[in-house]
């Protein structure tokens, strides 16, 4: 038989993959069981050139098989909550909508739809890497038995008190319409400007001088000589009726601006911690479409309702009309908090959400790490780890989107602080 002068991939392979799959070359056979969990691709889209590295898997399954063991390649889809949310949102945009338009049964329906017809291409894509994976096995990660096991977890969660319900500062992006975990946000260096507000007799100096409608008290440095004939008094919150109080904390930087800060515990994660230990009222003046939503005591009522950068430039020009502002320093450097997603600014404020206690899970993990029961290729990876369990705070779980697994709570919630529902 005369060989073909060129290799014709297309007549080949497929037939021999066909027969790998007809004959069950990719069922467990022996006694000693050796599984790959394939981590799974997000089912919005077809794959893409990094996918390919998954080859590594197959080598490792193919080879173990040969030596004998029982192996399986359990291969899998993520419907990726937020991730594909905002995949689908980006298509809505281009047409002109938003999600706000849905009610979330039609929403969740019309993403489940959306998902079936950008990802039914995954597997075949694998076949025609010649993906040795167990396919009768797939998961989709809203299988029934996948959601079964999350809300059993929930439920153990509940009995061992992991779990808790709490208005909660979080990081959240008005534009998303979700909070975000501490690993979800980007920290990015940027050139603001920095107002100098005369509270009274005191100055602050912030780069937020529309969140000023929130504050309930100026905070001094116990040893900051300058101020300490302040601390116990109160003074007018510019253009507004309310009084607030002079307190002495030593979080404050005495080298930063003035030495005084502004106390606005619903927007600021530092605020948060310092409205707790001195017992200050948490005034919300931004809602979760990024709009400010203000107090009555406030005298300039157009402020409300506008979007957090327009209502920085109205309270800024309404400052300067009562002579409240000092100075402007136009090119201050400083951090700032972005979405992962979008890009946008984080908002952080008080939202009810659900959390997992960390305290008593981090020990467990650092000991089967430092006693090598669970090992890091490459290694560097770790030490990174046993970082983020110093620094890990009591982690998240709510996100305020449609697509996903719902948290199988009904409880009464309590009042809901005016927030707007965006699902
Ligand atoms: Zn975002």
């Amino acid at each position: 038989m005369a060989m073909e002068s060129k290799f014709e991939h297309n007549k080949v392979e497929a037939k021999i993959y066909s027969e790998w799959e007809k004959s069950g070359a990719f069922e467990p056979r022996g006694q000693n069981p050796y599984t790959i969990l394939m981590p799974p691709p997000n089912a919005n889209a077809s794959l893409h050139a990094g996918h390919g590295m998954y080859t590594i898997d197959d080598i490792l399954a193919r080879f173990r098989r040969m030596q004998g063991y029982a192996v399986r390649w359990i291969p899998g889809r993520d419907h990726a909550g937020f991730e594909t949310q905002f995949v689908y949102e980006k298509n809505l945009a281009k047409e002109g909508k938003s999600r706000l338009e849905y009610d979330r049964q039609t929403l969740y329906q019309n993403i489940a739809k959306f998902v079936e017809d950008n990802s039914g291409l995954i597997f075949e894509q694998f076949r025609r890497l010649g993906f040795s994976a167990d396919w009768e096995r797939a998961v989709f990660t809203l299988d029934p038995q996948v959601v079964d096991m999350v809300y059993q977890t929930f439920r153990r969660m509940v009995n061992e008190e992991l779990v808790y319900r709490s208005d909660y500062l979080v990081n959240y992006c008005p534009h998303c319409g979700t909070s975000l975990a501490e690993l979800e946000i980007n920290h990015v260096e940027r050139t603001d400007k920095l107002y100098y507000i005369k509270y009274g007799p005191l100055t602050v100096a912030t780069v937020r001088p529309e969140t000023m409608f929130g504050d309930s008290a100026l905070s001094v440095h116990p040893k900051d000589k300058r101020y300490t004939s302040y601390v116990g008094s109160e003074v007018l919150l510019p253009l507004t009726t309310r009084k607030i109080p002079v307190i002495a904390d030593s979080m404050v930087d005495m080298k930063f601006g003035t030495g005084v800060v502004k106390i606005t515990p619903a927007h600021d994660p530092n605020d948060f911690e310092a409205g707790k230990r001195h017992k200050l009222p948490t005034i919300r003046v931004i809602d979760q479409l990024g709009r400010m939503t203000l107090p009555k005591d406030v005298m300039i009522s157009e402020i409300n309702g506008m979007k957090v950068k327009a209502a920085r430039e109205k309270t800024v020009e309404e400052l300067q009309k009562i002579g409240a502002v000092e100075k402007i320093d136009e090119h201050y450097l400083h951090a700032v908090t972005v979405c992962y997603k979008c890009g946008r600014d984080m908002e952080p404020m008080t939202v009810p959400n659900w959390y997992i206690r960390v305290e008593g899970l981090k020990s467990p993990v650092v000991t089967a790490i430092k006693k090598k029961k669970t090992r890091f290729y490459p290694q560097k990876f770790e030490k990174q780890i046993l970082e983020w369990m110093k620094i890990m705070h009591d982690w998240p779980i709510s996100r305020q989107v449609v697509w996903g697994i719902r948290i199988p709570a009904s409880d009464p919630v309590g009042p809901h602080h005016g927030q707007i529902r965006s699902f």
